[in-house]
């Protein structure tokens, strides 16, 4: 991470009513982005997560039965940072390709929920220390690419047409992961805690995966990292971009 100067301002958000968090896959949001979660929901603004897979090919066990359970995690994972609305597209886990009706699909979300901030997850070819995985590189930009669609009238007419949904357009998007963050949004012990907890809500993803670092022990220290480029305790960091 670009850490120097240490002075990532902070994320403005006078005029964040509505946040919509559009990642690939449950857990996605629990590496550290979702203390800004917790930090916003207890600040009164609205977020959504749009997942768009179950997350289902995910484990050595069958999708069918992988699929529901994870769901149940992310529900509860939710619940810990106060987020109420979550909604799946149900493109294929591992397999997610950036098509038009993709974007649509995410369009027609941003047209629904209306958010003035769109956060999504890095879509770099490398990323998080090695190779980004496909989902995510594909996810990251079909959800850039789904805020210009959703505020253009004449790109996918038929959301207007036939679904009655108006062009909306997001204000900024934030990408969470970023090696070259522009902001931060500084979080309390309790985001922390809650981030720290959201992790362990995918408990039997996490149980799978062999070697995985402890959520109790690495979100804090990424947190204290971004809190270090900011001059607060801890921070979410993100690349923020004016749409
Ligand atoms: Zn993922």
């Amino acid at each position: 991470m670009d850490t120097s100067p240490a002075t990532l301002p902070a994320l403005p958000e006078d005029e964040v009513q509505r946040v919509l968090c559009i990642v690939a896959h449950p857990d996605d949001m629990e590496y550290g982005a979702s203390a800004a979660v917790a930090a916003w929901t207890e600040a009164g603004i609205e977020v959504s997560y749009l997942l768009l897979t179950r997350g289902e090919a995910g484990m050595v066990e069958n999708p069918a039965t992988i699929g529901p359970l994870r769901e149940k995690e992310q529900r509860r994972a939710c619940e810990i940072v106060g987020v109420t609305e979550l909604r799946y597209l149900d493109h294929p886990d591992g397999m997610l390709e950036g098509t038009l009706s993709l974007r649509r699909d995410i369009a027609r979300v941003i047209r629904q929920i209306r958010p003035d901030l769109v956060l999504t997850a890095n879509f770099e070819v490398e990323a998080y220390g090695g190779l980004n995985q496909a989902d995510h590189r594909v996810a990251g930009l079909a959800a850039v690419d789904a805020c210009r669609d959703a505020a253009n009238p004449w790109v996918f007419r038929e959301l207007a047409e036939q679904e009655g949904l108006a062009a909306w357009r997001t204000r900024s998007l934030a990408i969470a992961g970023h090696p070259a963050p522009t902001h931060a949004r500084p979080v309390e012990a309790r985001h922390v805690q809650a981030a720290v907890d959201s992790l362990n809500a995918h408990e039997a993803y996490l149980a799978h995966v062999e070697g995985h670092p402890l959520p109790e022990e690495f979100i804090p220290e990424v947190l204290r990292g971004g809190g270090e480029a900011s001059g607060t305790d801890h921070a979410v960091v993100l690349r923020v971009f004016d749409l």
